[in-house]
């Protein structure tokens, strides 16, 4: 066991909560532990981290965002994401996958909770949820969050291709998923999918639905050799006539739509992954400036003018990341204020322009041996050159979106 390191988020300076302060000090210890000296592995042979899952299965940590009454640990959507953030620092690859996961308990339960659904729907989605749930705590269940389909879809700019048809007692599927983390490993795959039963594609009529791997009709396909973010093994899903049954609806019919309007915050929840990555490179670069990092020669390089400089400069970089996304992920809830969404966006860009550019900053601060494939920062440096690239809050559309709001009022047009 290697020492103690700080937290991300210290209990005292942020107010956390004791639950807040002791989840994150679990999923950072598995991180610090267990996951940092396989990081490596999964990494270069481009590989699902299996035992990650099964470590973090008997943690409890599967259920991190099952809500307490149907036996989960029921963390809270900024409690989920500093947790989360946590493991980023050690593997993002497991941090990245792990969020697929968790967001299908966390939208499927509190987020549900907070929107205006009918008494009906409500009582149903809870009974339904709970095969979900039940198959998480008792076996490991892994659920995956395939949206992407390569066209305007995962960008919220159109109805997505994959369709839904109802069928007696349940939904008959077809379509197409690309990047589709866990791909051959998740057990179900939550995708969204366009509900074509009574009237013709339309964003609303989004379907959110469980479909079990092993269902007739699913199949993976294509390779997985990219840059970064190895480990997400995110190769391509195929559906060709899947029949699954009524409770294989993660959200209510509809209701997902509704949620994105109502809880936008919930697109940040790619971001804490790489809240972490950030961190994991300013402390590479502090210990290699210092001497001090394992499997390097014990040379300090601290008393370089330059060094210090950059080192500031990366400290400066890491607290306007970390704090910003801090107020962004307390601020989440159903209908933010416009000011609140503009800054959740500032936040998410932030994260994940930021991640990537303090990463440089220590390649170009530590020097060429500390690139070399036997350390860790060039991974982070691989891993966070991803995060920009993650729908539907890419940093340009989180750009796009931010200038727009600020010139624009709703609505309002040139003509
Ligand atoms: C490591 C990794 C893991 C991933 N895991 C998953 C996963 O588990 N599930 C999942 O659903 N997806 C996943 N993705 C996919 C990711 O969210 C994007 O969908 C994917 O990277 C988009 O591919 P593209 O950049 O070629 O898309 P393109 O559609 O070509 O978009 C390129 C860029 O153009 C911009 N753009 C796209 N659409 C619009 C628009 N309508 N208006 C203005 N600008 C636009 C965006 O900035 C985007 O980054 C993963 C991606 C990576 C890299």
């Amino acid at each position: 066991m290697t020492d103690a390191i700080e937290p991300l988020f210290d209990q005292r300076a942020y107010r956390l909560t004791d639950k807040q302060a002791e989840l994150c000090a679990r999923t950072r210890e598995l991180g610090q532990n267990v996951f940092a000296e396989r990081a490596a592995d999964w990494d270069r042979e481009a590989s699902f981290p299996v035992a990650n899952y099964a470590d973090l299965h008997r943690a409890g940590l599967l259920g991190i965002c099952i809500p307490e009454s149907y036996g989960g640990i029921g963390a809270d959507y900024p409690t989920y994401m500093m947790a989360a953030a946590e493991i980023g620092r050690f593997c993002g690859a497991t941090a990245l996958t792990l969020n697929m996961h968790v967001s299908s308990c966390l939208w499927s339960g509190s987020l549900c909770d907070d929107l205006d659904l009918s008494d009906a729907e409500r009582a149903q989605h809870a009974e339904r949820r709970g095969i979900h749930y039940q198959r998480i705590l008792d076996t490991g269940a892994i659920y995956s969050q395939p949206f992407s389909e390569g066209g305007a879809a995962a960008a919220g700019a159109a109805a997505f291709g994959t369709t839904a048809e109802k069928i007696d007692g349940g939904w008959r599927v077809n379509g197409k998923k690309i990047f589709a983390s866990l791909a051959g490993h998740a057990n179900y795959y939550g995708i969204l999918c366009t509900d074509i039963t009574e009237s013709k594609p339309s964003r609303s009529n989004t379907l959110y639905l469980a479909l079990p791997a092993d269902a007739k009709g699913v199949t993976v396909t294509g390779d997985w050799d990219p840059l970064g973010m190895r480990g997400t093994v995110s190769r391509t899903l195929l559906f060709d006539n899947v029949e699954v049954p009524d409770d294989a609806e993660l959200m209510p019919r509809g209701v997902y739509f509704k949620a994105a309007s109502t809880w936008p915050h919930m697109f940040m929840t790619l971001t804490p992954t790489y809240v972490g990555l950030a961190q994991a490179a300013v402390d590479f670069c502090v210990r290699y400036l210092r001497g001090e990092m394992p499997g390097t020669p014990p040379v300090k390089r601290r008393m370089y003018p330059t060094k210090q400089i950059a080192v500031a400069d990366m400290q400066i970089k890491l607290e306007q990341t970390k704090n910003l996304w801090f107020q962004a992920i307390m601020e989440a809830g159903p209908h933010p204020s416009p000011a609140q969404i503009r800054r959740a966006w500032a936040a998410q860009y932030t994260v994940m322009e930021n991640a990537n550019d303090i990463a440089r900053l220590a390649i170009r601060t530590c020097g060429g041996q500390s690139m070399l494939k036997s350390l860790p920062l060039e991974r982070i440096y691989r891993d966070s050159r991803c995060g920009a690239l993650m729908l539907p809050w890419t940093a340009e559309l989180c750009q796009d979106r931010l200038g727009r709001a600020m010139l624009y009022n709703p609505g309002e047009t040139d003509d």
